[in-house]
């Protein structure tokens, strides 16, 4: 006997439903080169890895976000005195995590 608990859902909609699933999916991760919607992997033996690597969230930041602190806009990456920086600043981590909630 089978017992159906949910009705499929598209694909889309679970993607954004399933627990712990961190924002910063949405955008390829720049370390391990996981794609789009891919989660992050262990490079040296391409285990899955739950959390997302810093330097995604960072890039998922500059995508979506603007920077309180250095006042670039979405796309554009943080700087200080007009050095670019490889890492957005936290402030960015965080208002980018406050438009996704
Ligand atoms: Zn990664
Ligand atoms: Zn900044």
């Amino acid at each position: 006997m089978t017992i159906r608990h949910n009705a499929p859902m598209p694909t889309e909609i679970r993607h954004y439903m399933r627990a712990g699933q961190h924002p910063s999916r949405s955008v390829a991760c720049p370390f391990c080169r996981a794609l789009e919607h891919k989660p992050c992997r262990v490079i040296s033996n391409g285990r899955h890895l739950a959390e997302p690597h810093p330097a995604r969230r960072s890039a998922w930041a500059e995508a979506t976000a603007c920077c309180p602190h250095c006042q670039v806009e979405p796309g554009i990456p943080c700087h200080i005195d007009g050095v670019p920086l490889s890492q957005v600043h936290a402030r960015r981590l965080l208002e980018a995590k406050e438009t996704a909630a």
